[in-house]
């Protein structure tokens, strides 16, 4: 497995490849950038054939985070770890104090959060080892709630670019993963809206309770999500869902959604413009969660200043459609441009100092 030639690689300032027999840990912490400030970003348990496409993974998510925090205009870098799920029964408590272990190593230059598959518990577990992790109980707490917050704001922004609608009202949205932590958030914000729903998720009895609960209509089959006669399509599953198999059975005129990574590949963004599909850059969508998560970092980072960021949130996804549609280029293209410049001049000033 190659590294520093990665595709995904990036100038990552430093990887850190653990593991623990004991525990079974396998983990692989990515620090993308800390020229504005420590790395920031979750942890994900996930069931990964083989430790190159873990790695992949560990790198898209954790650039991931620095396009997503400087675009925030947070004072923090970007980074993730990703956890080789364990093949069989394994003892949940132990992994975690090895990854707190893990994540005591690098010193603070990258602190970690829950992401799929791993919940604020987990995270208490690796507290034992490590004065690195944010968003918990006693502190800002689960991010899910802001960060479907921050998307529920970036969908209104989308139907007004998009459908040219400055209500959600009788707007069909078809929701991935919508039982998940912020799919439920934001499938009840958006019924609140008087958006006609559809819904899916693997969670078949969460789906149905969820779908009774706001009047949605339930997809099935989980591929039939995509073709869906809907407005918006909103992921709030996984990533790489916008790809050569999925685009051309999208009815939608929006993709706009939580998910990270939702292109498979970045010329996914062109073919959604050629089809004359709006694209809300996820980075973007979804900062409302790492907003909130800045009070345990700093304590004048409040409630009211999370307000005002989200504001901001919805104000940066307008000017990106516009630029992008004034350039007649992909929106991706165009804000990957920005956070690209804005990383750069970081390092050059944190070099400078
Ligand atoms: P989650 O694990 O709580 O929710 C994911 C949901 O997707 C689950 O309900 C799961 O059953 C469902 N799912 C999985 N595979 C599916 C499939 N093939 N079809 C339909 N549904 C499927 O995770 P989450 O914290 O809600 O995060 C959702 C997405 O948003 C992830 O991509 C995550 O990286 C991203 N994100 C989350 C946050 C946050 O604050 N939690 C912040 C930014 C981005």
């Amino acid at each position: 497995m190659s590294v520093y030639d990665h595709p995904e690689f990036d100038n990552h300032e430093k990887i850190l490849f653990a593991s623990d027999a004991q525990s079974g840990l396998k983990a692989i912490l990515a620090v993308h950038s800390t020229a504005r400030g420590p790395a920031v970003g979750g942890c994900r348990l996930w069931t990964y054939d083989n430790s190159a496409d873990a790695l992949t993974d560990a790198l898209r998510l954790s650039q991931g985070m620095s396009y997503k925090n400087v675009m925030a205009d947070l004072p923090i870098g970007g980074g993730k770890s990703v956890i080789m799920k364990p093949e069989g029964n394994f003892d949940r408590t132990a992994l975690f104090e090895a990854f707190g272990r893990a994540l005591q190593a690098l010193n603070g230059e990258y602190m970690s959060a829950e992401d799929v598959g791993v919940s604020p518990e987990d995270i208490m577990i690796a507290k034992r080892h490590t004065d690195y992790v944010v968003g918990l109980d006693g502190g800002t707490g689960d991010p899910s709630p802001t960060t479907a917050k921050g998307v529920f704001m970036g969908i209104q922004a989308s139907a007004e670019r998009g459908l040219g609608k400055s209500s959600l009202s009788g707007v069909k949205i078809a929701v991935q993963g919508a039982t998940g932590h912020v799919g439920s958030a934001l499938v009840r914000r958006l019924a609140g809206a008087g958006a006609e729903l559809f819904l899916s998720d693997i969670r078949e009895d969460a789906l149905k309770a969820l779908a009774a609960e706001t009047g949605a209509t339930v997809i099935e089959d989980l591929n039939a999500i995509y073709e869906v006669e809907a407005d918006i399509f909103t992921p709030c599953a996984l990533g790489g869902i916008i790809n050569p198999d999925t685009i051309d059975r999208l009815k939608v005129k929006v993709v706009a959604g939580a998910a990270n990574n939702q292109l498979k590949t970045p010329d996914m963004g062109a073919e959604l413009q050629k089809r004359g599909i709006l694209y809300a850059p996820d980075y973007v969508i979804n900062a409302g969660g790492i907003i909130n998560t800045m009070g345990d970092i700093e304590p004048q980072f409040d409630a009211k200043w999370v307000e005002g960021k989200l504001v901001t949130l919805k104000a940066t996804l307008l000017e990106v459609f516009d630029k992008a549609e004034n350039e007649g280029r992909p929106v991706n293209e165009v804000t990957d441009e920005i956070a690209r410049r804005r990383l750069a001049e970081a390092a050059e000033m944190k070099q400078a100092a």
